[in-house]
């Protein structure tokens, strides 16, 4: 029996089945590259679901862990640390938030949006409808993903993922990504709205244009709060600090958003950003807390890491060499409509039936051919490798990939 085979008995006998059956047992990373249990090697164009930002083991990284962990890892919220009031300021600094803006640190994306979520309810309670009644409605969009804790899920979409646990938190609409749609169902009883800048989970697709920018003006004039959530597009996966920013007229910083998967390089941390004094001022003390949210070893993860984005110009090569990978994959043939947001791309196999799952059949090819990449539908297939990727790692994958369609097609 191979060490691979050993371990994945172990996992089924002792894990929860929530994840299905795990596709490799990972041992080592380096860079861009991890190994297998048995020694085989892969190329990671996913990045633990856009987290690892510096690849596996970034020296920087490891030095800020290591020396965080020698000298201070926990000591809970009733004391703080320099690492996370440095790491607070430098992300309020980086993202262009406006001055009186705030941090509320926690472990993961959901968190980061259930923290989002009470600021919305904290919003519709200062500022009721015309009747005098809290606003109790917050909208979100067809085909969003917000995390799987009960407040996270009520703002997520997907039928199947909600079902089998409601109730729901309520109140919460979803709405299709058309500014017809949001004038509509925006009124004096919505308290926010949720957007992701670019649909991760639904397979890399970005909002319409000029969506967000009349997003803004609508929530404004209706006096709802603007929530984006950043944790799949923010901290340098789109080529920018935040996906978001660059939608919006003057570069505006949305009135919260909520960051994760790539803040920590590898290490579990969340955030909430929100904007101004006013804003910041809705979650007073005693209304919200955590344990382990923005401990030191956190902080020290997410100072090196975003500190590393800016000092080895990763922003650049996130925006470079996303664009080059979406060329490429647009003279490939059998790829449809490829949906590039800096080192977020999605893309579309053909189906030859409109069942079939071409798509988890590419990701096994790949795999067995040394290439980790994700799909997150039948027909859909996403990379979000770490921003340290270069030009010839993700060259020979779309050098691979005719060859690994013709596999899966025939099959
Ligand atoms: C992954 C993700 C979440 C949930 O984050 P977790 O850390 O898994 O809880 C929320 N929103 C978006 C956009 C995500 O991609």
């Amino acid at each position: 029996m191979s060490r691979t085979t050993e371990l994945l008995d172990g996992y089924r006998g002792n894990l929860l089945g929530v994840f299905g059956d795990p596709a490799l047992v990972l041992v080592e990373g380096q860079g861009c590259r991890v190994t297998d249990a048995d020694g085989r090697r892969y190329l990671d164009l996913l990045a633990g679901i856009a987290v690892n930002s510096l690849g596996h083991a970034h020296p920087a990284w490891v030095r800020a862990v290591a020396e965080q962990a020698g000298r201070l890892a926990h000591v809970s919220n009733l004391f703080t640390t320099p690492e996370v009031v440095e790491l607070a300021r430098e992300l309020l600094e980086v993202t262009g938030a406006p001055p009186g803006s705030h941090v509320f640190f926690a472990s993961s994306g959901s968190e980061a949006n259930e923290a989002a979520f009470k600021l919305a309810r904290r919003h519709g309670r200062e500022h009721p409808d015309a009747q005098g009644r809290p606003r109790t409605r917050v909208l979100a969009l067809e085909h969003a993903f917000h995390g799987r804790t009960m407040g996270s899920l009520a703002l997520t979409a997907k039928e199947a993922y909600r079902a089998p646990f409601e109730p729901l938190p309520g109140g919460v609409s979803h709405v299709p990504a058309t500014v017809e749609a949001l004038a509509a169902e925006l009124d004096d009883t919505v308290a926010a709205l949720i957007v992701e800048p670019v649909q991760g989970e639904a397979g890399v697709r970005g909002l319409p244009e000029g969506y967000l920018a009349r997003a803004r003006e609508l929530t404004r004039e209706h006096g709802a709060l603007l929530v984006v959530d950043e944790v799949q597009s923010g901290i340098g996966r789109t080529g920018d600090w935040l996906a978001s920013t660059s939608q919006l007229p003057g570069g505006e910083f949305p009135d919260a958003v909520t960051l994760a998967k790539g803040l920590g390089g590898g290490f579990p941390i969340g955030a909430l950003l929100t904007a101004g004094p006013e804003v910041s001022g809705l979650l007073g003390a005693g209304q919200h807390g955590t344990t382990f949210g923005g401990n030191p070893l956190a902080a020290a993860a997410a100072l090196a890491t975003v500190r590393t984005i800016r000092d080895e110009g990763l922003l650049e090569n996130a925006r470079a060499v996303g664009e080059h990978l979406a060329a490429r994959l647009r003279d490939v043939p059998g790829v449809t409509d490829v949906r590039g947001h800096g080192l977020l791309v999605g893309f579309d196999l053909v189906p030859s039936a409109p069942d079939d799952a071409v798509a988890p059949r590419l990701v096994a090819a790949a795999r067995d051919a040394g290439f980790l990449v994700n799909a997150t539908g039948p027909a859909t297939v996403r990379l979000a490798p770490p921003l340290i990727v270069t030009r010839q790692e993700v060259d020979t994958f779309v050098s691979a990939l005719p060859d690994l369609l013709r596999t899966v097609s025939s099959t």
